[in-house]
């Protein structure tokens, strides 16, 4: 017999330990911290497996699914904005299938861990089962948000037969902002670890300061996320790349906007902008994951435009 109670306990003691981690790491997780896991009455319940659909031991229905993309990410989405998820295998009936379509009925919420580089997952919770759709071997997914359907781990747990009538449309909505999140996590991945986890202006390594900069601003957020428009920046030199400060030739070679060159100013100035006159930035090891010379050569022309002579 299924205990409700107990598994929703379970669940939120889960999902309020994924948000300590997300506050700690960030929300893309590396995979052991998941597969250690959390303490719960003395058990330790470990959050992902060696599966897509993953069930701790002691629970009777799945606690989490995991993706590992292997084309590109819009494959996952239907037309209805959900993520469609496929079955383990062709067999329905396979108990991992089985547990997913429990969790549909019961209106159980799982943590969903979205592989974004090897070994690193970018989570995100509550998630839904709402469709299955045996004939394509696929369930659909929906992301809510943990706030509003009132998951907290002091009470029961989530409680379905509370009628919603904004459910739909507010988990489409959710769903969509995660997506857009997703990508912009994959990017940071992808570009991080094409230039080695440094600046490429700086080589500043603490991986804290360094975001993923486009070197044309993302038009389709929902895009693919490609390498040969992004570069490593640290906050400093990602904040003066945006602003025109900083100028990059489609030779790689940095400039510095005349007007800034000839600031008297502290160190900071001198050494961290005015510096860089004139030096080639990091480039990716892979050929292939190279800035654009197209890209930055349309970026330079903007720079150029903004450059006070
Ligand atoms: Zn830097």
């Amino acid at each position: 017999m299924f205990d409700r109670a107990r598994d929703a306990g379970v669940r939120a003691a889960g999902f309020e330990w994924l948000g300590e981690q997300v506050i700690r790491y960030g929300d893309v997780l590396p995979r052991k911290i998941l597969e250690n896991g959390y303490v719960y009455n003395g058990e330790r319940v470990p959050f992902i497996g060696p599966q897509g659909i993953f069930k701790p031991r002691f629970l009777q229905v799945p606690i989490s699914i995991t993706t590992v993309p292997k084309g590109p990410y819009n494959d996952f989405y239907g037309g209805d904005g959900f993520i469609r998820y496929r079955y383990r295998g062709t067999d329905q009936g396979h108990r991992d299938n089985r547990g997913l379509r429990l969790a549909m009925e019961l209106e159980i919420p799982l943590a969903y861990f979205f592989c974004v580089a090897p070994g690193r997952y970018f989570a995100t919770w509550p998630v839904f089962i709402v469709r299955d759709e045996p004939e394509k071997l696929t369930f659909s997914v929906a992301i809510d948000d943990a706030v509003h359907i009132g998951i907290r781990p002091d009470a029961k747990g989530y409680d379905p037969r509370i009628e919603d009538p904004f459910e739909s449309g507010r988990r489409a909505y959710v769903t969509s902002t995660v997506r857009v999140r997703l990508h912009q996590r994959a990017f940071r991945e992808r570009v991080l670890e094409a230039y080695r986890r440094q600046c490429a202006f700086c080589r500043l390594r603490h991986e804290e300061f360094l975001d993923a900069a486009h070197i044309i601003p993302d038009s389709a957020p929902e895009g693919e996320p490609l390498v040969t428009n992004g570069l490593a920046l640290c906050n400093l030199h990602h904040s003066a790349f945006d602003r025109f400060f900083i100028g990059v030739r489609p030779d790689y070679i940095i400039e510095i906007r005349p007007d800034i060159l000839r600031e008297g100013d502290g160190p900071t100035l001198r050494h961290a902008i005015q510096g860089l006159h004139g030096q080639r930035i990091v480039l990716p090891a892979h050929t292939a994951h190279r800035p654009d010379p197209a890209l930055l050569a349309r970026r330079y022309d903007q720079y150029r435009e903004n450059a006070i002579t």
